[in-house]
Order: structure tokens, then C-alpha cells, then sequence
């Protein structure tokens, strides 16, 4: 393997304890702590779990953390009226809806709801404008994560011809927009992209998030690539080779021989999907705050 491995964990504790220390400073100068909020409809186990990693996150930070739970026959307008309620509560300064929702719910119908100024996953509307319009506004949590592990492996982005695998408005569409703020040259394929290989192969920067476990072959990568794996796909610890049974949309082991750098799966994207949450409720607080309290920037905030 020539690859260097990007580490998605250390560049993910970091960051964590960047942002407990900006909790502390602003506790000091405001007198109130950033609380995140929770809304988690029905019982879905893996969603639970999804909560439970957030939540416990937030309290090692130093964060409040709200856990609302709603079972899954609730209405769309008492899910409507937790959500104002949560909006209009000053002890909460970023408010969550734990997607997807139950059958009956319409999950971006109900985000929508979430005051920009609270929307940590910044999945709303206004924040969808305000990134593609290039104005500051709350940013996707995953796509800004990599944008954390780009500047972490001091990968070049101006002009560099950047290919992004998924069109998704989760994260295919806010990654190639964060891209394009930092003044990349984007393309974005999707399942109907012609030749997928071709377009892969003439990236120095490959970001794949299709969900499709290994589907990105050592062809696919130049030589000298930054490669960024955001899949994560669950097989059989016996199909995936390791314990976790996790795998990534990037077949590893080839693409490590031909890139630079590349993130493994698990260890990579993942870890940093909550800690950009937990960047992005502390500066929902500092913004709500009528000071507008000062604080560190992430690598993709500053952009
Ligand atoms: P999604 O909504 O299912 O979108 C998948 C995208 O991939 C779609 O745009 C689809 O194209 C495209 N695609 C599917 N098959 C393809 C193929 N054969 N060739 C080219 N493009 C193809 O998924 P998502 O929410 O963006 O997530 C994608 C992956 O990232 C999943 O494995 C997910 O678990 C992972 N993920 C990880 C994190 C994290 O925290 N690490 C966060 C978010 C997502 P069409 O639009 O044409 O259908």
C-alpha cells in the first residue's frame, strides 16, 4: 500500500475537544450553555442507536442535551408543535429530526420547520440557499466533516478537478457545493452517469457516497488521487473482512496501491459526522447569542 491513510478518528477527537473548550469559553462569557435537541419519531433500532451516540456526545462536550421522543402513529402537526416548541425555547440552540421518518411522515416537509438559525443538520431550505448562493448559513454535517479531512491532509483544492459520487441532498449536493466554494472544478455522477470509471479515473480528489459496497475499483482512481469513502455499508463481518462488518463504496485495498491519501471504513467519514454536529450546535449558540459571541472556526467554516 502506497496510500496515506486519512484518520478520521484523531481528526474527529480533536475537533471534539476543540469544541468542549469552546463550550467553556462560551459558558464563560454568556453565562449559558449550548444544548442540542433530539427528535427521534418511533422505535426504529438503528436510528435509536444514531440518537444515543449524539446524545452522549453532547454531554462529554459539555453540551445540554435534549431527548425528545415521539412514537411512530404521532400526527405531522404534533410533530410540527415539538419543533416550534423546541424553536422558541432559548435553552436549545440546535434542534435535530432523526431521518428518515416513519411511513405517513414526509421527512423534509417536517425539517423544513426547524429555524435555520437552529438547524444543525442544515438540511432546511434557507441554509440549502444560503450554501448555494455562497452566503455563511449552518452547513451538512457529513460533507463539512470531509471538508475537515481534506484540510487535515493538506489536500489542494483550489483548482483541483474535484468528482463527487452521489447526487444525494443529504450530502452529494451540499459536498459538491462546498467544493465549488473552495474553488474546486466539480463534477457530480450519479446512476445514470455514462462512464463512471473515466470520470473517476481523471479526479485528484474522488469523494463516493452511492451505498454501494466497493463499487469503485483501483481503475477508477488516478495516481496521486485524494480519496474520500463516505459509504458505509453493512455486510457479514466474514463478507467485509474485519469485525465491524462495515465496508466503504471504494475497494480499499486496490485504491490504497494507486491514491495518495484515502480514508479507511470504519475510521474515516464516520467518526466526523457527529463531531461537525457538535461544531455546528456550538456555533448555532454563539449565533443566536445577541453578542454574536467570537470563536474558532472549523477549516470548512472558515472557507
Ligand atoms: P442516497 O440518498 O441513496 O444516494 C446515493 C447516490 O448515489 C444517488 O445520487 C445515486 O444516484 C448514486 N448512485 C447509486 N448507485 C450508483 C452507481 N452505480 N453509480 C453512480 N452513482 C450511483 O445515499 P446517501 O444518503 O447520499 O448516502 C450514500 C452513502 O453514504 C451510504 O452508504 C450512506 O450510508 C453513506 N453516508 C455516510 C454518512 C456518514 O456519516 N459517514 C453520512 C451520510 C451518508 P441517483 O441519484 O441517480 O439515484
Amino acid at each position: 500500500m502506497s496510500a496515506k491513510i486519512i484518520d478520521g478518528r484523531a481528526v474527529a477527537a480533536r475537533i471534539r475537544s476543540e469544541v468542549a473548550a469552546g463550550v467553556e469559553e462560551f459558558v464563560a462569557a454568556t453565562g449559558r450553555r449550548p444544548g442540542l435537541a433530539t427528535v427521534l419519531v418511533g422505535d426504529d433500532p438503528g436510528s435509536q442507536v444514531y440518537v444515543a451516540g449524539k446524545q452522549k456526545a453532547c454531554r462529554e462536550v459539555g453540551m445540554e442535551a435534549f431527548d425528545r421522543r415521539l412514537p411512530a402513529t404521532v400526527t405531522a402537526e404534533l410533530l410540527a408543535d415539538e419543533l416550534h416548541a423546541l424553536n422558541a425555547d432559548d435553552a436549545v440552540s440546535g434542534v435535530l429530526l432523526q431521518l428518515p421518518l416513519p411511513d405517513g411522515l414526509e421527512g423534509s416537509q417536517l425539517t423544513a420547520l426547524i429555524s435555520p438559525e437552529k438547524d444543525v443538520d442544515g438540511l432546511t431550505p434557507v441554509n440549502v440557499g444560503l450554501l448555494s448562493i455562497g452566503r455563511p448559513g449552518l452547513r451538512p454535517c457529513t460533507p463539512l466533516g470531509v471538508m475537515e479531512l481534506l484540510a487535515e491532509a493538506d489536500v489542494e483544492l483550489q483548482g483541483a478537478e474535484a468528482v463527487v459520487v452521489g447526487r444525494s441532498n443529504l450530502f452529494g449536493k451540499p459536498m459538491a457545493q462546498l467544493l465549488l466554494e473552495a474553488n474546486a472544478t466539480v463534477t457530480t455522477c450519479h446512476s445514470r452517469t455514462r462512464d463512471l470509471q473515466a470520470v473517476c479515473s481523471r479526479a485528484g480528489v474522488l469523494i463516493v457516497a452511492a451505498g454501494r459496497p466497493r463499487m469503485v475499483k483501483g481503475d477508477f482512481v488516478a495516481p496521486g488521487a485524494t480519496v474520500i469513502d463516505v459509504g458505509m455499508n453493512r455486510l457479514t463481518p466474514e463478507e467485509a473482512h474485519n469485525k465491524s462488518g462495515l465496508v466503504g463504496d471504494v475497494d480499499f485495498a486496490a485504491a490504497a496501491e494507486v491514491a495518495s491519501a484515502i480514508t479507511p471504513v470504519p475510521g474515516g467519514v464516520g467518526p466526523m459526522t457527529i463531531a461537525m454536529l457538535l461544531c455546528n450546535t456550538l456555533e448555532a449558540a454563539r449565533l443566536q447569542h445577541p453578542q454574536r459571541v467570537a470563536g474558532r472556526e472549523t477549516a470548512a467554516h472558515a472557507r
